[in-house]
């Protein structure tokens, strides 16, 4: 009897069990079928590779959770929490053969360096590869329920989701990308230019900032291509370009206008401080040396700057600075207009800038 009865009572709990499992199988595919059908809204890497975490979360409650995808220079990584950065460090390094933990970089954390460190056991780390064209990528996780069976299925069917949504998120980037940047340069071209421009000086307005622009066109460009050819014309496109790109902030906007003119907005940027910068990159631009095949190249540009009137008028601003940059040439090329010049006061430290036109 007593048998009879242990024996009903193991197989209640095995009923039990796999009841129970059915059931949390059915409600974790629940959730993941709401989470792949937010996957597929998302408009950014970032946004996906959350959406993934968030899953995971809803799902295993994960303790550690970081997607690292390795570019070509660097590795990117988006961790969850951020107590396991050092321990987590050193398993990424030595598995994507990395020397430089400098090329590391952070997605979703800025670090500081008192912050809290936690070590794991490396034995508990899950990890999972997806492999798209262009794309590398790692999955790191320390699952903090019990994993059953079916969880594998539920991060292999998520990890899919999020392969996809990222591969449509990369094609997306490079046809916008195609539409937006100038070829040969790598800047943007005309038509992003005015599209900047417009969200620009919607932004200006709004916020009652200032906002400058410059155009500059290379002096005499055409007898560059004469005496060294097209191919050193296009190479010393592009080394201007970068110089410049060097040389701007971060926000500012470096455009091809056309040929060997380019265009530049500079938020928060007043008509002085945007004429000082001009002058700076007209300097960077006549000490630079250009190397094409033996020919050492050098080049000079004129500028031409302007700012936002009160009317706010996006063809006034553009229609200024070229009217300036004809004067610049006029005024014998290398230069900025309107120019700098300094009245030194009497106290050595009051020095004021005037314009000249
Ligand atoms: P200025 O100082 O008055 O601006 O004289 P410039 O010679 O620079 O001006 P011009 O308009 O006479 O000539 C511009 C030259 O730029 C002619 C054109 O072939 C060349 N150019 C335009 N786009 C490109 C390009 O993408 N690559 C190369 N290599 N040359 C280009
Ligand atoms: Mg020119
Ligand atoms: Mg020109």
């Amino acid at each position: 009897m007593k048998q009879a009865l242990s024996r009903i009572s193991g197989r209640m709990t095995t009923l039990f069990s796999m009841i129970f499992k059915m059931a949390q199988r059915q409600a974790d595919h629940k959730k993941l079928t709401r989470h792949i059908v937010e996957l597929n809204k998302k408009q950014s890497s970032i946004q996906i590779i959350n959406e993934v975490a968030l899953c995971l979360k809803d799902i295993l409650n994960y303790r550690l959770f970081a997607f690292v995808i390795k570019k070509k220079k660097s590795v990117d990584i988006w961790l969850d929490p951020k107590m396991y950065k050092k321990s987590l460090e050193d398993i990424i390094l030595k598995d994507f053969r990395i020397k430089d933990r400098e090329s590391l970089n952070y997605l979703n954390h800025t670090f500081h360096p008192d912050e809290r460190e936690e070590k794991f056991n490396m034995n508990d780390l899950v990890f999972y590869e997806l492999n798209e064209k262009n794309c590398h990528s790692r999955i790191y996780m320390l699952p903090h329920n019990n994993m059953y069976s079916h969880h594998d299925e539920v991060v292999n069917l998520i990890l899919q989701g999020c392969s996809a949504a990222l591969s449509r998120q990369a094609k997306i980037e490079n046809l916008t990308n195609a539409a937006a940047i100038d070829p040969l340069t790598g800047c943007y071209n005309r038509r992003e230019f005015e599209n900047q421009l417009k969200r620009n000086i919607a932004g200006a307005i709004r916020h009652k900032n200032d906002l400058s622009m410059f155009m500059f066109d290379l002096d005499h460009f055409k007898r560059i291509n004469d005496t060294y050819g097209h191919l050193a014309g296009d190479k010393v496109l592009q080394e201007v370009v970068a110089l410049m790109q060097k040389n701007m902030r971060t926000g500012d906007i470096l455009a091809r206008y056309g040929g060997e003119e380019f265009i530049a907005i500079l938020p928060e940027t007043d008509k002085v401080k945007a004429m000082e910068l001009a002058d700076r990159l007209r300097i960077k631009i006549s000490k630079k040396i250009i190397m094409h095949n033996d020919d050492t190249i050098k080049v000079t540009a004129s500028f031409g700057v302007s700012e936002l009137n009160r009317c706010a008028d996006m063809t006034r601003i553009i229609q200024d600075a070229d009217t300036m940059l004809y004067k610049a040439k006029l005024n014998g090329r290398n230069t900025v207009m309107p120019g700098l010049f300094k009245i030194i006061s009497n106290k050595e430290s009051e020095k004021r800038v005037k314009h000249t036109v």
